[in-house]
């Protein structure tokens, strides 16, 4: 599969390409040439087949010979390594509990099958490749965790002092090995501009092999599709109808999977945009107007986001038609308020615990219920409650307990390299430290 620019469409490249490049000319983000449909009697019959065999076939057109089938089969069961299990709320909400892997985000995912192909790919090459990345929090712990011990990688990340939570900080400086963390004296901006000034800088590009891990990378979006295929073979067990799927979003790297997949053949009824008070695609929803604005912080912050970057994908899917967009996707904006009583609400009535990005989907998917009385839907909840446990003891009164998985790392020194937000800084630490 070649993969184009959507900025420049005469830039085409391979499936390598895109996932070493991460971005192209003119920042354009890249684009799959064909839209590979599922076979029927797949999509109709997801419970006959192993979730190994369903994540290989969801990957293997977008890959197609540039990983062998054997290894690509390995790639993908690594990748979905922990339990994706959709849990009844009640009898129209389930819910996709996408926060079981290693660093309880569903990040987990992207991150895994993107190091995992770097990996490959670098393999032959004879070279080593520093991945540099800026991370306000969630981003970090699993790139960090994703690219931990992959021969030929140094991961070097860069985080705002005092300003990730105490979880949040072991899993970006408690891995050693390969992964260095820089303390940064300042704002995620300064860090996200010292990552950028790195990018364009000669020196350190003449020393230094680097490449970004962010979300627009290919590798990272297209392996998300996977999760969408499991919720339908949990959900074809029990119910007829297709389900409307809501998915708390800020970049939209994840509601554009699930839409290529339903592009692909698998039967969805309806996607919601589940967003904070950063509202641009409902507003664009409503106006057809794509206007984007200043951040505010919210409880959900990672879809603290003023400019949704893979929204371009979805209207490239849709071919730029809005009234076929509009028929498929509903976008809602919901504030702290009504975040913090939903996992209230939830809790009392159902004894289940939502954290704010997952209980942004649940009021969302509840208010177009409201509308839509006959219809069923799945919410995904995209992090584990101990990640945000301020808004979940406020709202709940409950204290979140650290999961065994994470008490070991908990118990890890932190390992930091303090610097100012000073790029000559930065570039001492990456041109010296023998990475
Ligand atoms: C990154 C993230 C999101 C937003 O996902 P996008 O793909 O950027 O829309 C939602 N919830 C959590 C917990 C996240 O970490």
């Amino acid at each position: 599969m070649n993969y184009y620019n959507l900025k420049d469409t005469e830039e085409v490249i391979s499936f390598k390409k895109a996932s070493i490049k991460g971005q192209g000319k003119e920042k354009g983000l890249f684009f799959p040439e064909s839209v590979p449909q599922f076979k029927d009697d797949f999509i109709k019959n997801l419970n006959q087949f192993s979730d190994e065999e369903i994540a290989f076939q969801c990957m293997k057109d977008f890959v197609s010979d540039e990983i062998p089938e054997e290894e690509l089969r390995k790639i993908v069961t690594e990748t979905i390594q922990f339990d994706i299990p959709l849990k009844k709320i009640n009898d129209q909400i389930f819910v996709l509990e996408l926060f079981h892997g290693p660093t309880l985000a569903f990040k987990d995912v992207g991150a895994r099958f993107m190091s995992r192909c770097l990996s490959y790919f670098l393999k032959d090459e004879n070279k080593k490749v520093t991945v540099l990345v800026a991370t306000s929090g969630d981003t970090g712990g699993a790139v960090a965790d994703g690219f931990h011990n992959i021969p030929g990688i140094n991961v070097v990340i860069l985080y705002p002092k005092n300003r990730v939570s105490p979880v949040q900080e072991k899993q970006l400086t408690a891995l050693g090995g390969n992964i260095s963390a820089l303390e940064v004296d300042g704002s995620f901006d300064d860090c996200q501009n010292l990552v950028k000034q790195a990018f364009s800088d000669k020196e350190v590009n003449a020393g230094l092999f680097l490449t970004s891990a962010n979300s627009i990378n290919v590798a990272r979006w297209l392996p998300q599709q996977i999760y969408y295929l499991l919720a339908l073979k949990q959900w074809q067990k029990t119910e007829k109808e297709n389900p409307v799927i809501c998915v708390p979003s800020g970049n939209f790297g994840n509601i554009c999977a699930g839409i290529l997949a339903y592009f692909r053949g698998l039967p969805v009824d309806h996607f919601i945009a589940a967003c904070n008070a950063n509202d641009v695609i409902p507003r664009y929803l409503k106006t057809q107007v794509l206007e984007p604005r200043k951040t505010v912080p919210t409880l959900s912050n990672a879809m603290d986001v003023g400019n949704p970057s893979n929204f371009v994908r979805i209207l490239e899917l849709f071919h730029d038609n809005f009234k076929d967009l509009k028929n498929k996707i509903s976008g809602y904006s919901v504030n702290d308020k009504e975040t913090l009583r939903t996992i209230t609400n939830v809790y009392q009535k159902y004894q289940y615990i939502l954290e704010p990005h997952g209980a942004v989907a649940y009021y969302a998917l509840e208010n177009y219920l409201k509308e839509n009385p006959d219809k069923k839907g799945i919410i995904l909840e995209t992090a584990h409650p101990v990640k945000f446990p301020e808004a979940v003891e406020k709202a709940t009164g409950y204290s979140v307990e650290i999961p065994e998985t994470l008490q070991g790392l908990m118990k890890k020194d932190k390992k930091t390299t303090e610097i100012n937000p000073d790029f000559e800084e930065l570039k001492r630490f990456l041109l010296h430290q023998n990475l």
